[in-house]
């Protein structure tokens, strides 16, 4: 093409000159038919030339819209990489900063601090009850409170504090160069506040709050410490009845670590036998029959000593850890329960708690099978004890999970009634046989007030309407036991009528109880 082009180029040139001579020498020669040659061949390269200016003008033309596009293709690249740079650094529901540039925010904080009078100040902002609103509601609600209370708590920090998401409901903010620890304070009080308001997602008014930790430091500290200091402090916030906030303190060192080792032992607890279950029986409140047992695990940590599955079970949930831990825990259980069907001439129950985790699980179906088949002992007398939170998931998978356990032939309780997300919507929707009401609830039958067994006898004409059985939990006084008989209920569970007993206590109570009549109650 450029050849082509020089080739014109050249013979339109030679054409010229040859024109140019031709006219020249036909005027000298006074040849007019050598003159009128020469003048079309002029006329003629002339053309040529105007043709190839004509074209050059348009190739400069396309050169300049090329280069135009070329500007253009470079600013979207610029605008994605820009884009994605956000996107790498921006939590996307929120918009609010992520973890990682909250590391490098908080790192320049703490570099800076080295030339600013005051300290850099970290608060974990942590949801309370956010799984609840999840399962409950749904996730669409659940990610519309978390972005009204992003907005909130940006509303009251100061203008350069910086306030990320950290992943699920835990937000944290990140403020330089505090003078007066005070002013750390007031914004965490004022985050509290803000969350408190009633907020509306849909027609569901949520009411919210959230737990705080703080802390304080400087250069002297990494960035790391103060997360993990200002997440402690958070937990002890939660520990201490929550929506408040808790200032770090040095003690709470212990357990950052504790926790750490707790999740890190877990592995090697299955295989060193750490783990037992306890038996508390359930009773007739009428005449203290023995009525069967709730299996309660426990662990003895080799370092740690006694650990309350109130503080490994969640641990265990996070790491998944329940899967193998309650496996173990099924199939020890139904055994103790098949053991125990002969003393008893059968018809004892053997109730075990399930978590979220379990039910989510594939398998858990299958190794329901496995564990009734292995240990022989018949379906209906094992019951499978759910919170109520874990219910209301709306989950189709959780929905089928409960139909192919009911196809067992497995019973359903609903555990800690009364403490969930409030919607009995769910009490229909799923095959429930039993109802075990929170200890809560039994509580104040110990007080005089006459109206302290108001709602414990509403859920008792509740459950007799929906044809479930009950059980009270946590009885600790005899006034409770026959407060409880005079609103009608059958059936309880607590330590005034029995703690819960090591497997060789529980077998002997086995025996003892179906060897004598059983004392009646009057
Ligand atoms: P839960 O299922 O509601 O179990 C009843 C809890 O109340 C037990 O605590 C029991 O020891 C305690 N309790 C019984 N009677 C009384 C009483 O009269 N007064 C008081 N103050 N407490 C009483 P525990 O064994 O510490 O278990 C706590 C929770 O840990 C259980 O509550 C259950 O949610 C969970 N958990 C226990 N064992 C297992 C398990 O094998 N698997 C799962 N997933 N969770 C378990
Ligand atoms: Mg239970
Ligand atoms: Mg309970």
């Amino acid at each position: 093409m450029r050849t082509a082009f020089w080739r014109g180029e050249i013979a339109t040139a030679a054409v010229l000159v040859l024109s140019y001579v031709g006219g020249v020498v036909g005027y000298l020669l006074d040849a007019p038919i050598l003159i009128v040659v020469s003048a079309l061949l002029l006329a003629a390269a002339m053309l040529y030339l105007i043709r190839m200016l004509y074209r050059l003008q348009e190739r400069t033309g396309d050169l300049d819209e090329q280069a135009l596009r070329m500007q253009e293709a470079v600013a979207v690249v610029r605008l994605l990489e820009n884009e994605l740079r956000h996107q790498g650094l921006h939590d996307s529901l929120t918009g609010l900063p992520n973890r990682t540039l909250l590391d490098d925010r908080l790192e320049h904080a703490l570099r800076g601090s080295v030339r600013a009078s005051g300290a850099v100040a970290v608060l974990v902002c942590d949801l309370d009850g956010f799984k609840n609103v999840n399962d409950s509601l749904g996730h669409r609600a659940g990610d519309g409170l978390l972005a009204v209370v992003a907005k909130r708590i940006c509303s009251v920090v100061r203008t350069g504090d910086t306030v990320a998401r950290m992943g699920g409901d835990e937000f944290t903010i990140v403020m330089a160069d505090v003078v007066d620890p005070q002013v750390a304070l007031n914004v965490a009080q004022r985050v509290l506040s803000a969350v408190r308001r009633p907020i509306h997602i849909g027609d569901d008014p949520i009411a919210a709050s959230v737990s705080v930790g703080l802390t304080l430091g400087d250069a002297g500290k990494s960035a790391e410490t103060l997360l993990s200091e200002a997440d402690a402090a958070m937990y002890a916030a939660k520990s201490r009845g929550k929506d408040c906030v808790v200032s770090f303190q040095e003690p709470m060192r212990t357990a950052i670590v504790r926790r750490m080792n707790l999740r890190n032992s877990f592995d090697e607890s299955l295989h060193g036998s750490e783990f037992y279950l306890q038996y508390q029986p359930h009773m007739s409140l009428i005449d203290g029959r023995l009525e069967g047992f709730e299996a309660l695990v426990r662990w003895r940590h080799p370092e740690h000593g006694d650990i309350e599955p109130n503080e490994f079970i969640p641990l265990a949930e996070e790491t998944g850890f329940i899967i193998p831990l309650g496996r173990w825990i099924l199939e020890t259980a139904c055994l103790a329960g098949a053991a125990w069907r002969r003393p008893a001439g059968g018809g004892l129950t053997m109730s075990v708690n399930v978590s979220a985790r379990q039910l989510q699980n594939v398998h858990f179906v299958d190794d329901l099978q496995a564990a009734l088949s292995y240990s022989g002992l018949p379906p209906a007398e094992l019951i499978l004890e759910a919170t109520e939170s874990l219910l209301m998931v709306d989950a189709p998978d959780t929905t089928r999970t409960m139909e192919r356990m009911k196809d067992l032939g497995v019973r359903i309780a609903i555990d800690d009634f009364g403490t969930g997300y409030s919607s009995l919507g769910y009490l229909r929707q799923f095959p429930v046989d039993l109802i075990k009401i929170d200890k809560s609830f039994v509580d104040p039958l110990d007080e005089p007030s006459p109206d302290a067994g108001a709602l414990v006898s509403a859920i008792l004409r509740l459950a007799q309407q929906l044809h479930m059985d009950t059980i009270a939990e946590g009885i600790e006084t005899e006034r409770q036991l026959q407060a409880l008989v005079r609103l009608g209920y059958t059936s309880g569970q607590g330590n005034y009528l029995c703690r819960p007993l090591n497997q060789d206590a529980a077998a002997a109570l086995v025996r003892q109880h179906f060897s004598q009549p059983p004392p009646v109650r009057t």
